[in-house]
């Protein structure tokens, strides 16, 4: 019969079923039974205590199943070999024997489980025999014509085996009747079924080899069993290697994307809080080039041990993210009480003695950390990553041994990081005076577009940020583009069209790998995609691209109509505004299109009254 892993019941709900089960057990015991064991010979007998010990040994000698480690006990194969050869009676008559012995054997386990059991082990033996009996089924030697009897005999007891456990598992553990039976299913239905046919060869060996036949069944069970425990020793070994760093021994960061997607999974069902952490070492470059990376690796290894001794006692998983970054999933813990923890570690950490520390500009050993706490409207498991990293960005930025909650700076502090990146973003659009002036200032305008248009929309400072910077750097991916086809002044080939499409997808992947730009690839990525799906690179549609995305692609489209270029036909401005509003719900989102019309026509008056 297969066993799951069991707890203790939650609740010592309905005794009614327990109490059902046991008077349905021992009346149809009763009935099958009548107790013919009475006037059993000794030599019935002998082969009554053979099997139950057989059904014993076998209860002993599980297979443990992977993935959960589920026992299955081939004692089932013992019981149904009875039914076929001796007969219901007999067949009770051993489980009766076999019941008494694990009794006395198990006597750690409390008294009603066993007669649960032993009731349970009844009814499908009952149910079992009736069956076979009812389809034609004769005890006696394995006869091929009687098929549909050993059949119906065995399927019988595999659906009352499953509805009686999956039911057991309903009333006392309260577990949702589906979702059991679909994990019963999905792990052990093929190793149960094996069992049954088992029986079938049991059956032979019982009826033409009799206990050499028993001892040899016996065997190969065991060794099976053995096996079985090997091989899932085996499992659990690789599953345990294939989740950790071999370094430090913490998790690694494939594990720890799957983690952090079921803890986000119960955050969002029970609203229960969780805080992801991530955690950078201070001027680890400075101790590798100063000591060689075999002390740094020291040096990784001393931090990852102080996180497990910290770390161990709560419910914390902690991961080697990469390199000298690591990852702290904090189920239950808010952005606060996160912050509390990591300030503690982080004292720990710098009044820990280690070798060399006197190199660091602190004098001591290091971290920084950024903290994200999980909000509902947070998807996907790399948003949260995302915020977790810029914060530790952020914290690193203020001058590193330090913890930094997410969204936690002040708007004055926001603007004055925003400034730095403007001109970092700068600098890059630089290599654009050489290689195509007219894309370094287009960039530069339409920067400027999407500043006006930020104080309209009244952005907040983050938004406002990803979206001027957005803007700045929208066509970085340019850079990438040959110098003869960006200056080409005659039309572009089919290939070189191509080509230039590109650059929406190596801008994008130009701004991944820096940190700080991340957030602003979907600005480069999407900023030529169409309202009506016929864009690129996605042909992504309507509200399917974001709002800023939309309204940069219009700020885009119109400095390129308005712009003087060389050998090209330029549009005034008014021209521009009945281009936009004719391209409007086919290019343009016409929503946006309207407002920007109005924002250049408010802008385009003021500029003439101030010429006048
Ligand atoms: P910061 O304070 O800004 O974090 O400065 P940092 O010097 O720590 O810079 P950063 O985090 O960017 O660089 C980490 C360096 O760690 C880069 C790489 O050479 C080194 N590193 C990454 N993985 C390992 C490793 O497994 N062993 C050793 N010895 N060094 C590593
Ligand atoms: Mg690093
Ligand atoms: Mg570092």
């Amino acid at each position: 019969m297969s066993k799951q892993n069991t707890a203790t019941p939650k609740l010592n709900l309905n005794h009614l079923y327990a109490a059902a089960i046991c008077l349905t057990g021992i009346g149809l015991f009763a009935l099958f039974n009548r107790a013919v064991f009475i006037h059993y010979t000794t030599s019935t007998w002998v082969w009554v205590y053979a099997l139950a010990g057989a059904a014993v040994v076998l209860t002993i000698f599980t297979f443990q199943l992977p993935p959960q480690g589920n026992g299955l006990s081939l004692d089932s194969s013992v019981y149904l070999a009875c039914i076929f050869v001796f007969g219901p009676s007999f067949s009770l008559t051993v489980l009766l024997v076999a019941s008494a012995v694990i009794f006395l054997i198990e006597r750690k386990t409390v008294w009603w489980k066993h007669l649960i059991n032993f009731a349970v082990y009844s009814i499908i033996n009952a149910s079992a025999s009736y069956t076979f009996a009812a389809l034609g089924g004769v005890r006696g030697p394995l006869m091929d014509n009687h098929l549909a009897a050993y059949a119906g005999g065995m399927a019988i007891y595999f659906i009352m085996n499953t509805l009686l456990i999956v039911l057991y598992y309903y009333v006392l553990h309260n577990e949702n009747l589906y979702e059991t039976l679909k994990g019963m299913l999905k792990d052990t239905i093929i190793a149960y079924l094996s069992t049954l046919v088992l029986s079938l060869v049991l059956t032979i060996l019982l009826y033409h080899n009799h206990i050499f036949g028993l001892a040899l069944f016996l065997c190969l069970s065991i060794l099976l069993s053995y096996s079985f425990k090997q091989m899932f020793t085996m499992y659990r070994d690789i599953e345990e290697r294939a989740n950790r760093d071999p370094r430090t021994g913490l998790f690694n960061h494939s594990y720890f994307e799957v983690v952090l997607e079921e803890e986000m999974r119960k955050s969002r069902s029970t609203g229960s809080s969780l805080s992801l952490a991530m955690i950078d070492i201070d001027d680890f470059k400075k101790y590798n080039d100063h000591f060689g990376h075999l002390k740094g690796d020291g040096l990784i290894v001393f931090l990852a041990e102080l996180l497990k001794k910290e770390c161990g006692g709560a419910e914390m998983v902690v991961s080697r993210y990469g390199g000298e970054e690591f990852t702290l999933l904090m189920p239950s813990y808010d952005t606060d009480q996160a912050k509390d923890f990591l300030d503690r570690l982080r004292k720990t950490l710098n009044n820990s003695p280690f070798d060399g520390t006197e190199i660091f500009p602190q004098g001591c050993l290091s971290f920084s950390a950024g903290i994200a706490g999980y909000r509902s409207d947070i998807h996907d498991k790399s948003e949260l990553v995302e915020h977790a990293d810029q914060a530790l960005y952020y914290a690193k930025k203020q001058g590193k041994n330090m913890v930094h909650i997410y969204g936690h700076q002040s708007l004055l502090e926001q603007d004055i990081d925003f400034s730095q990146d403007v001109r970092d973003i700068e600098q890059q659009l630089n290599l654009f005076m050489y290689k195509d002036m007219e894309t370094f200032k287009h960039s530069k305008r339409v920067f400027r577009y999407a500043m006006d248009i930020s104080e309209l929309l009244k952005l907040d400072s983050l938004t406002k940020r990803q979206f001027t910077l957005g803007a700045l750097i929208h066509d970085i991916g340019k850079l990438e583009i040959p110098w003869g086809i960006l200056n080409k002044k005659e039309k572009l080939t089919p290939e070189e069209w191509e080509m230039v499409k590109w650059h929406v997808t190596w801008g994008k992947q130009m701004a991944m790998t820096n940190d700080k730009f991340k957030d602003l690839a979907a600005y480069i990525e999407l900023h030529h995609e169409r309202y009506d799906g016929r864009g690129y690179p996605h042909g992504f549609k309507g509200e399917e691209i974001p709002k800023l995305c939309r309204m940069l692609t219009i700020i885009d489209s119109f400095d390129a109509m308005t712009t003087e270029r060389p050998y090209q036909p330029t549009k005034s401005v008014e021209e521009a505004i009945v281009e936009l509003r004719a391209c409007a719900g086919s290019q343009f989102d016409p929503g946006l299109t309207e407002f920007f019309i109005s924002y250049i026509e408010s802008r385009h008056l003021r500029t003439k009254e101030a010429a006048v």
